[in-house]
């Protein structure tokens, strides 16, 4: 049988799909017109809180999350990065703003708001691990997958998802809300993985990002972009610096390789600029 006829149609444009791999028990297909990576079958709501409530999600190492508080230097850095250039690009002024993170684990992104002057703060994840850390900051809490909270409408001026997009089951239904949330000329900023990325294209199925069903939808420039517009947005997607902790980094390199290279001990500073390679940023206004 043709594997292009197995594949099913994109969810994002209808266009026609191809079967890349299998990746444990699902089926990966992409999309031959906007990139759209997807797996079959899509996981249900339920068996997604079920994952990560299961342990420890932000100490897990298999989930990436590993030593995750000593990343907060470098964290903080970025999205103060991410948020002038959200001034930049789109006039978009955070002082006095409210803002809204989904998926907010340890609440940078929302200590970094802060600190730039925006007021009314407000988190929400999907495990529990986080919230009480986010309440003893003064910070408003929500527990659950951003598809089932209540949340207020024309509520937020800036809504920020770093790394949540591929976990969303139901991303569709994720922006309709995203521009219900938000008040008119309010903001998205948001990372995810770059499926049109070479390197990607290059790792195929042992792409470190491959994890399903932790990621659902691996996403492209393109594919996101016609999402948003569907829902009143405009926006546009680029690579990014991360700046990630040199212990954090030695202790990667550790555990990948067995050691840690001389290189770091000569590095002089606590921070090591990394460009993002299958990741992209991408920010989206509403329209007024
Ligand atoms: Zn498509």
């Amino acid at each position: 049988m043709n594997e292009a006829l197995r594949a099913a149609a994109c969810p994002i444009c209808g266009s026609e799909s191809v079967f890349l791999f299998d990746k444990g028990r699902y089926k990966v297909d992409r999309c031959v017109n906007c990139g759209l990576g997807f797996i079959d079958p899509v996981p249900g709501a339920r068996e997604m809180e079920k994952f990560y409530n299961s342990g420890n999600y932000y100490k897990r190492e298999d989930a990436g999350y590993s030593d995750y508080v000593s990343l907060e230097k470098g964290h903080k850095r970025i999205y103060a990065g991410f948020i002038r250039s959200a001034g930049k690009s789109l006039g978009f002024d955070i002082r006095g703003k409210s803002v809204l993170d989904v998926g907010c684990a340890h609440g940078f992104f929302l200590d970094t708001a802060k600190e730039m002057g925006a007021e009314g703060l407000w988190g929400t994840d999907i495990t529990m691990e986080s919230g009480r850390l986010i309440e003893s900051k003064g910070y408003r809490f929500s527990c659950g997958s951003f598809e089932s909270l209540d949340l207020p409408e024309g509520a937020f001026d800036l809504v920020f998802l770093g790394d949540v997009f591929e976990h969303l089951f139901d991303p569709f239904e994720a922006t309709a809300r995203l521009s219900r949330i938000l008040r008119p000329g309010g903001v998205v900023i948001l990372t995810t993985v770059n499926f049109a990325s070479p390197f990607v294209r290059l790792a195929g199925r042992k792409w470190r990002l491959m994890v399903p069903p932790e990621h659902i939808y691996y996403w492209t420039a393109k594919s996101l972009g016609m999402l948003f517009e569907r829902h009143g947005f405009k926006g546009f997607c680029k690579g990014y610096w991360m700046y990630v902790e040199k212990s954090y980094l030695a202790g990667r390199f550790r555990v990948q390789f067995g050691f840690s290279p001389f290189f770091f001990k000569l590095y002089p500073f606590s921070v090591v600029p990394v460009r993002s390679f299958d990741t992209m940023l991408c920010f989206f206004r509403k329209k007024d």
